[in-house]
């Protein structure tokens, strides 16, 4: 790995914002469990939050909603056994770290399956941003405690534009890195972004810069280079 400071690879000092479903993670966690779990009416919140009749707040509130606390433990496991991370996440983190590149996990999943399996990569807590969960009841009951600032009009839950506008454009190169719908807004306001399956079909669209990636050896690569100067 080259020891190139990364001040002189970006125009400002970069940031990174990285989504965790779909991204760090193999599969989408959330859509994991309603597959194994089924709970019925998911399938009609499911066509809602497509159809963009619910916000994702309260599309994913609603589906958990339908599930029992009692089932934390084993919906815990599930994840964790079943999740996979993808490869080069840790050497990721490494070059970060080595760059003083500050690294920022920015998920819409939920607390109890994104802390365990982050907690061997050894993030610091006030890095990683996600929904959180309440199982004092019958039901799951998702909380929010990253909702959307005053700029922000989707309902995302876990608002990503909202934690990337506290690293202000013309301080930061900001760098996101996703897969899916909850990366869209956040997109449009990154300098650089790194993507994978409907992120990079809406990236072409819009025009944003943007590289596919598969791995996070391939986004190390890219890092190394200046990202889109290479
Ligand atoms: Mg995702
Ligand atoms: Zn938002």
């Amino acid at each position: 790995m080259s020891a190139v400071p990364s001040d002189t690879l970006f125009p400002r000092p970069p940031v990174l914002f990285c989504d965790f479903d779909g991204t760090i993670t193999l599969s989408d966690n959330i859509v994991a469990i309603m597959q194994r779990y089924k709970p019925a009416g998911v399938e009609e919140i499911i066509d809602e939050i497509v159809k963009e009749t619910k916000s994702i707040r309260q599309g994913v509130g609603a589906m958990f909603a339908l599930l029992p606390t009692s089932l934390k433990e084993e919906i815990r496991s599930f994840v964790i056994e079943t999740a996979g991370i993808r490869p080069g996440f840790p050497e990721l983190l490494a070059w970060c770290k080595q760059h003083n590149v500050p690294f920022y996990v920015t998920s819409g999943g939920i607390d109890f399956f994104v802390y365990p399996l982050l907690e061997p990569f050894g993030i610091p807590s006030d890095h990683i941003y996600c929904n959180g969960s309440d199982f004092e009841g019958q039901q799951i009951r998702i909380t929010w405690p990253h909702v959307c600032d005053e700029e922000c009009d989707n309902d995302c839950g876990m608002c990503k534009t909202t934690v990337i506008r506290r690293f202000p454009h013309d301080d930061y190169y900001r760098i996101l890195i996703g897969d899916s719908i909850t990366d869209f807004a956040g997109a449009k306001l990154a300098d650089l972004v790194f993507s994978r399956s409907h992120l990079t079909d809406k990236c072409r669209e819009l025009g944003l810069p943007h590289i596919p990636f598969e791995t996070f050896h391939d986004i190390v690569r890219h890092l190394d280079q200046g990202g889109l100067s290479s």
